[in-house]
């Protein structure tokens, strides 16, 4: 059979929408997405057509309204709020000339919409705009105003980047494709995370194409070198790549992006919204918190913008052309809020790579467990963070009713609590573990404050309540979780000391490893009490102060910004709880190998310390007798 070209097709297309009546006035690839811009408004309010046509042609179709169409937006604001109900309570309207669309930003977006979508349709009859409505987050943050701002003020250049994204996917193959089914020939090279936890970055290459998964620094390291992928192995160069894809929004993952931008890279970076916003708050702290402290910064605030402007957001389960020959589909990882399980189908579905990234095969609190189903697999790459003989973890109940102990004696014995916790993931889940015991009054009604960047990415996580787990959706969208009386956010100094010299409370701060914010400073506050508690429920990283506590330091040396040393003592309770992760442990990750359908022909094992990453890999080889590798550090795989 004759592969159609993507031109063929696009003037298809146009004729089977001149056929039906339509009058279109441009056409565009705007990346693996076709674009029409028409004069007719109806096509807007009624996307059977468009709809049929992507089915058919397995291909995305967008339609946007000719500006000859289009009310001026004046007229077109007073429209709307004319049209929708009060209750929807808009907080903000976006306009996006150039892509001839409006984002309405309501804290009831299903009023907005209305029954059977009659809402936006009127909508959109009216003011011959393309309306898109998102949901207000409940928390306010100034970084979604900024991220929307960003978009609107680079309209034009974002358009003209995606036109260039589109030409590049569909540009003429080397090979042809018949050829490019009997040719497979794909090289994996690690740069990062291989052996070690930290840097991730793995490049995948093909003979039309080539893509890196994530792009990570590894924190606590002050060295180049050794913090940040191996770019200088000669297999790796900026212009050659056809995408990057982000698989979550942890420093690890995507903390070395923007340095790939600074240094000149320009091509589309993938993964899902959830991740975009995530992503641009933790990467603005990064720069932020080593500017603050006097370290060098690898990046500027600019080379963050310039490579939020470079994100195409998908969808899971959502697939798109990203190269001549590779498409690519995002899949729940169920680790942190928009984490992705990465899935790459290479020359026609000739070979399907699965990267897990960092993944949670059981639910937690807050998340639904990791996609284990697949059309087809040949090579899986899954990480090993939890992956040795003693990694088992207790159950989330068994880890509640312990956390809740520990809670419970302090509060009563007049102590308070510090609960130092990344930003994104484990914060969340941790006041819906708050939210629990309070409920079973396994805990008495103390206050809970959260500090730092927790408040910020809270706030984005109520922003879409749909990607959270279907037990608590309900309650985040209104609002009787995370925006609740009992919690407050604390904003300086001042306001810790005050709760530091207050009755009972828990505080949740960043930084999860007491590397400076926050959580560090309320330490310096209540560490000397006895009665007050310190309970560790994330990983701590080797040489931090916080694994340094949990060692059992008693006296602890601290180098503050100014250069002068402080000696901190430490009486307070310390405890440790393990069973609050967003990784699998051995057992979840044996138990979710034997679930992932089809199974995998080849295991490449990654992301974790040496001696986990040699002990699952034998485990997984004696269990399944299939090939499973270890690579290290710019070794290179071939899949045949
Ligand atoms: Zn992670």
């Amino acid at each position: 059979m004759v592969m159609e070209s993507f031109e063929e097709r696009q003037k298809r297309i146009i004729r089977e929408f001149i056929s039906k009546g339509v009058e279109i006035t441009k056409a565009y690839y705007e990346g693996a997405s076709l674009v029409f811009y028409t004069k007719n408004p109806e096509l807007l309010e009624d996307t059977r057509i468009s709809e049929d046509l992507a089915r058919s042609l397995k291909r995305r179709i967008i339609i946007r309204p000719d500006e000859s169409i289009r009310l001026d937006e004046a007229k077109a604001k007073e429209l709307i709020l004319k049209i929708v109900p009060p209750e929807a309570g808009i907080s903000n309207i976006y306009f996006y000339p150039i892509l001839g669309e409006v984002v309405i930003e309501a804290a009831k977006p299903g009023v907005v919409i209305g029954k059977d979508g009659k809402v936006i349709r009127q909508l959109m009859h009216e003011i011959k705009w393309k309306v898109r409505v998102v949901r207000k987050p409940l928390i306010n943050t100034p970084i979604i105003h900024k991220l929307r701002s960003l978009y609107v003020r680079h309209d034009k250049e974002r358009v003209n980047f995606l036109r260039s994204v589109g030409e590049r996917i569909s540009r003429p193959t080397i090979f042809s494709k018949d050829k490019l089914r009997n040719l497979t020939w794909i090289r994996l090279t690690f740069l990062g995370a291989a052996r070690e936890v930290g840097r991730s970055a793995i490049l995948v290459q093909t003979r039309e194409s080539s893509v890196l998964l994530d792009c990570g620094v590894k924190p606590g390291l002050n060295s180049m070198f050794n913090s940040y992928p191996a770019f200088y192995l000669e297999n790796f160069s900026i212009e050659d790549l056809d995408a990057i894809i982000i698989s979550h929004a942890h420093l690890d993952h995507c903390g070395a992006l923007p340095f790939l931008f600074k240094y000149g890279y320009r091509g589309p970076v993938y993964c899902t919204p959830a991740t975009r916003d995530l992503m641009f708050l933790i990467l603005s702290d990064y720069i932020d918190v080593l500017q603050k402290e006097g370290h060098y910064t690898p990046y500027t605030s600019k080379d963050i913008e310039t490579t939020m402007l470079h994100v195409i957001p998908l969808d899971y389960n959502e697939v798109t052309d990203i190269s001549p020959d590779i498409k690519l589909v995002l899949r729940n990882a169920g680790h942190i809020l928009g984490s992705s399980i990465i899935h790459l189908n290479i020359g026609e579905g000739l070979h399907n790579v699965i990267y897990t990234g960092d993944f949670k095969a059981t639910n937690t609190f807050l998340l639904d467990a990791a996609a284990s189903s697949f059309p087809r697999l040949e090579t899986l790459i899954i990480e090993s963070t939890y992956g040795g003989p003693n990694d088992v973890f207790p159950s989330r109940e068994e880890a509640l009713k312990r956390f809740a102990s520990i809670i419970k004696e302090t509060a009563e014995n007049g102590g308070k609590l510090l609960i130092p916790v990344p930003a994104v993931g484990r914060a969340q889940e941790m006041l819906v573990a708050l939210k629990i015991c309070k409920e079973r009054k396994l805990i008495p009604e103390i206050p809970i404050y959260t500090s730092g960047l927790v408040h910020d990415a809270t706030a984005i996580h109520t922003m879409r309540p749909s990607m959270l787990s279907r037990r608590i959706e309900k309650d985040v969208m209104y609002g009787k979780l995370f925006v609740t009386e009992d919690i407050d956010h604390i904003k300086n100094i001042d306001e810790l000391s005050e709760i530091a010299q207050g009755g009972p409370s828990i505080l949740l701060a960043t930084n999860g490893m007491l590397c400076g914010g926050p959580s560090l400073e309320y330490l310096k506050l209540i560490a000397a009490d006895p009665e007050n508690a310190l309970i560790f429920v994330s990983y701590q990283i080797e040489g931090t102060i916080g694994r340094q506590i949990q060692d059992g330091a008693k006296l602890l040396k601290l180098t503050t910004p100014d250069g002068r040393v402080e000696t901190l003592e430490i009486k307070l309770g310390v405890h440790t709880i393990t069973g609050f992760s967003g990784h699998s442990d051995l057992r979840e990750t044996i138990s979710y190998l034997y679930r992932i359908n089809p199974k995998p022909k080849r295991i490449i094992v990654n992301h974790g310390e040496i001696s986990k990453i040699m002990y699952l890999s034998r485990y997984l080889h004696s269990k399944f007798k299939i090939e499973v590798l270890a690579p290290s550090i710019g070794d290179t795989i071939s899949l045949q």
